[in-house]
């Protein structure tokens, strides 16, 4: 099988790698495209330790089984399916989950792999496969309304304008929400596709009642939570290299709410896409035998997304 291996920070593209074995309830799902996240970028720099195959933004087809031939996309927290959290439904927050091409479990950047069938949701016809790949990551931006059930405030602050907080500032405008997003490149803002979007460069001494860290710097940080009115809401959308230097001493004075946020409803968010809510971007698509130029240009900010397939 094709497919891109790494080890020890390298990628590499190899043809020798063995197709994957379906356990009990699980289906053979054959890749046509992968999307490279910051989640890759990080993973290939050494967070989690990760030696495999990355990849868990995809959308596929099924190859076995009664499902064959439906175009898929996956949620990628695979639980236990025994523990408290699973039995509660919380299969996302399971102590020994597996994540796809994240943790424990081989991911997209191949041919195929298998994928226990409750994981499995079909894309509807309507939605193309440039903008099922992004089911994934606009699912991690519900996950915001989800755990603030639908209860926004009338204004929000989103810092970094990445993949991530382009996806979050347009789910949470289409919510009803008046939408400030902190770019600092402004090549980043041309991939602006609803005009309610305010685009910023400093919020100077605008307070807002929430902000949405996306940009995992600490100066993204920084702005995220001096940006906020007392008793203000930070979600923390992303992974930070280090946060040991921060006093958090502004959090307990100003009564903030701290609210960490990742995986979101795989459902809602394809549904929020077929009724095209965000339009295919400008995406490059490279083989996997290209692995080593897919990584560059996805640190492009002219590039909106850089999808692999086999
Ligand atoms: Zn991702
Ligand atoms: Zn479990």
């Amino acid at each position: 099988m094709k497919g891109i291996w790494l080890e020890e920070g390298q990628l590499d593209y190899r043809d020798d790698l063995p197709m994957p074995v379906c356990a009990t309830g699980e289906l053979l799902v054959e890749v046509k495209y992968a999307g490279i996240c910051g989640t890759d970028m990080e993973l290939q720099q050494g967070y989690y330790q990760f030696k495999g195959i990355l990849g868990h933004e995809f959308v596929g087809r099924i190859v076995s089984g009664t499902r064959q031939g439906q175009r898929v996309v996956a949620d990628i927290n695979l639980g236990c399916g025994e523990c408290q959290q699973c039995q509660q439904g919380l299969h996302r927050h399971c102590p020994d989950r597996k994540v796809i091409g994240i943790k424990n479990r081989s991911g997209a950047f191949a041919e195929y792999l298998a994928i226990p069938e409750c994981n499995l949701l079909t894309v509807p016809d309507g939605l193309p496969d440039f903008l099922a790949v992004l089911v994934e990551p606009t699912a991690a931006a519900f996950e915001i309304l989800e755990q603030l059930e639908d209860k926004i405030p009338d204004r929000v602050l989103v810092v970094g304008s990445g993949r991530l907080g382009l996806l979050v500032a347009h789910v949470l405008s289409s919510a009803g929400t008046e939408v400030s997003l902190l770019v600092r490149n402004a090549v980043r803002a041309q991939h602006i596709q609803d005009r309610r979007i305010q685009v910023i460069e400093d919020p100077g001494n605008m307070l807002f009642p929430m902000a949405v860290e996306c940009s995992a710097s600490q100066a993204g940080f920084a702005t995220a939570l001096k940006s906020l009115q007392p008793r203000g809401t930070l979600v923390l959308k992303s992974t930070f290299p280090d946060l040991s230097e921060f006093d958090l001493g502004a959090v307990m004075v100003n009564e903030i709410n701290l609210l960490g946020s990742r995986c979101g409803p795989m459902q809602r968010a394809i549904d929020w896409l077929a009724e095209g809510h965000f339009e295919e971007p400008s995406i490059q698509t490279l083989g996997f035998e290209a692995c080593d130029k897919a990584f560059q240009y996805a640190n492009d900010p002219a590039i909106y997304k850089v999808l692999l397939h086999p």
